[in-house]
């Protein structure tokens, strides 16, 4: 495929700011993206060249890249230099740059995806001496033979500022639309150009008419199963609401494999071999990490069981940290809940997996726990939350903070996949292949009841062996990897608070005008900063008992510094514990990190503002979410 084409679909995507549109333009693209070349554009269409899990990165710096633009144009690098301050993008340079090339070449050889890809990879392997010379000339061999749109996007793939926004959600949408059978009554067609799109106000491609698609095989959203999709282009559903349970069901279906293989390119390129139903069929791989299944929070047996059925399994909640073990014959890895290969800074765990778990073959999931072995009891959290990042004295720390091992789950055992077994039976497979042994490991503890009272008394039992809780588990569900689905709960007595101080507000409208109705809230950094975590106005009264906008107004307004119109900075004084549904990553705010849903516990007047949490504590609370 010539890049020009790729190129092209990137301008597209730059110019439409709609979801649906741009779905349609990836899916129309991927339509007529040969199959041996769908997974390098996947990546490519990412602004990258290397599967989300590969380590390597292409780390080129702009200078390089200034100097690679100059050698391919023909011109000094103090024009190059030039030309980017007064365009302010470097991609934007290069396309000017080579629009207005002093010897200009014929095109003679268009370039095409696999030239940009294999050029572009060799830059992560260059190294050693003159290695930058060599990147540059990578660099510049392909700018040579650039358009200047080319150009442009070659440079911000380099950089890996692609900003054309494809996504992996919008990605997934898109192949479906592609490779699935398409949904008449989700469907539209152009009367000009005949692309068909999902319902949109006019033509994605030439701004043509649309009108409804023809005519598909009529199907029911549970007569879908047996059908052979693969053969299948349009399908008749008897509603609106039926098409899009149908088309759920296939998105469904490409996020359970993202969920599973974490390879976006792979998806893909077994959905555009259509062979639609068989995307988990190759089974899981040790060795490639999957997306752990997460747990809901509960807040009693009763609960529980209502939401995962009776009887369940209840098991003691370790507070450590999650990891994934796959074996693979003699080889052995660990990945974290964030798919973080921490092979090397847990030795022991390794030794401890090699000769007490018997299989060589197997992905298994665990919780590890500091665990003092004399006092026999199990150290906090933070002790061995410093082994996952310490890099070195691997050995020592291996010494100084032991760990054991409390394996829970299996999701592949000697070939076989595991995620459709019901928990059940893999608690059982689990057993049979876990030697336990006391202090090193120890399969979670387990109690199989209905009884919401015994359950209670298991949970006691839990908190009084210095655990955080229990967990309950249905004993029919599968694993679903990377979702909160409800298959298992969580039950712990704390409800995890920050203790936020305001650092700002806004003042409300009509009749809440004379209060601040929202409060901007942080927390501090290590020097002492105030970082911004986002705004709350949850939780406060409006009047009468407790917290009261008019209340804590009053209370702020002789620390207000500085007003912008409703906008109002305040010095950092009054602390709120704030409660939340999660903790997200967030580049809005100067703390990196933003509260999803959150609301007034209670104003913290025994604190003063540099009590307030820490950003390392928002940092671990972060880290031990799901
Ligand atoms: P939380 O971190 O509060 O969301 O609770 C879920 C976490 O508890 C999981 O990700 C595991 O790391 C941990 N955990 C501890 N014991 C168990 C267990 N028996 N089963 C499943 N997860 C457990």
């Amino acid at each position: 495929m010539r890049y020009s084409t790729l190129v092209d679909c990137y301008c597209r995507l730059e110019k439409t700011p709609k979801r649906l549109a741009k779905v349609a333009v990836l899916a129309r693209f991927l339509e007529e993206t040969p199959a041996d070349e769908i997974e390098q554009v996947i990546l490519l269409l990412q602004g990258t060249v290397f599967p989300a899990l590969e380590e390597r990165k292409i780390g080129v710096a702009a200078k390089l890249v200034s100097r690679a633009i100059a050698l391919a144009t023909g011109r000094s690098n103090d024009e190059v230099e030039a030309t980017w301050k007064q365009t302010g993008d470097l991609g934007d340079t290069a396309a000017q740059l080579v629009s207005t090339k002093k010897q200009q070449t014929l095109f003679a050889q268009r370039i095409t995806v696999s030239k940009v890809f294999a050029n572009i990879r060799k830059l992560a392997e260059i190294d050693g001496t003159g290695s930058t010379d060599t990147k540059g000339q990578y660099i510049a061999e392909l700018l040579t033979s650039a358009e200047p749109a080319e150009a442009c996007y070659i440079v911000r793939c380099v950089l890996g500022d692609m900003r054309v926004g494809a996504g992996e959600g919008l990605l997934r949408d898109a192949l479906v639309f592609a490779y699935y059978p398409k949904l008449v009554q989700l469907t539209v067609e152009c009367i000009v150009c005949h692309a068909q799109q999902p319902v949109l106000p006019q033509c994605v491609f030439c701004n043509g008419e649309l009108v409804q698609t023809k005519k598909g095989r009529v199907a029911s959203a549970e007569s879908i199963v047996e059908l052979p999709l693969s053969d299948i282009d349009m399908i008749d559903a008897s509603t609106e609401k039926v098409a899009r349970d149908i088309q759920n069901s296939f998105l469904s279906a490409v996020q359970e494999a993202l969920d599973i293989f974490n390879d976006l390119p792979l998806v893909a390129r077994r959905a555009r071999m259509r062979t639609v139903h068989k995307l988990l069929d190759s089974g899981l791989v040790p060795g490639k990490p999957i997306k752990v299944m997460l747990f809901q929070k509960v807040t009693s047996p009763e609960e529980a069981f209502a939401t995962v059925g009776t009887p369940a399994a209840v098991e003691f909640k370790y507070d450590g940290f999650r990891l994934q073990i796959h074996r693979n014959g003699d080889t052995l890895r660990l990945f974290t809940r964030r798919l973080e290969d921490v092979t090397a800074q847990f030795p022991d765990v390794v030794d401890i997996a090699r000769s007490h778990i018997r299989s060589h073959d197997y992905i298994i999931d665990c919780e590890v726990v500091g665990f003092d072995a004399q006092k026999k009891q199990f150290t906090p959290f933070q002790d061995i939350s410093q082994r996952i990042q310490r890099k070195y004295d691997v050995h020592t720390m291996k010494k100084e903070v032991p760990v054991q091992l409390i394996p829970f789950d299996v999701m592949e055992l000697n070939g076989q996949t595991m995620l459709r077994v019901p928990f059940v039976e893999r608690r059982t497979l689990l057993a049979s292949v876990v030697h336990e042994e006391e202090t090193l490991i120890e399969l979670a503890k387990q109690l199989v009841t209905d009884k919401a009272d015994e359950a209670t008394e298991f949970y006691k039992l839990a908190l009084g062996r210095g655990t955080e809780g229990v967990m309950v588990k249905s004993l029919t569900a599968p694993y679903k990897p990377g979702a909160r689905v409800g298959y298992g709960v969580k039950i712990k007595p704390t409800m995890d608070t920050l203790d936020l101080v305001i650092v700002g507000g806004e003042w409300g409208e009509g009749k809440r005008a004379s209060w601040l109705s929202s409060f901007t809230v942080a927390c501090r950094s290590e020097t002492g900063d105030y970082l911004e975590m986002g705004k709350v106005g949850t939780g406060f009264k409006e009047k009468g008992d407790g917290l009261s906008f008019s209340t804590l107004t009053e209370q702020l307004k002789p620390f207000l510094v500085k007003e912008e119109r409703r906008e109002v900075h305040i010095k950092p004084m009054l602390v709120l514990e704030l409660a939340f549904e999660e903790i997200q990553r967030s580049p809005s705010y100067s703390s990196g990190f933003a509260l999803r849903f959150p609301r007034l516990v209670r104003l913290r007047t025994d604190k003063a503002a540099q009590d307030c949490s820490p950003l390392s504590y928002v940092q671990r609370l972060y880290d031990e979410q799901n």
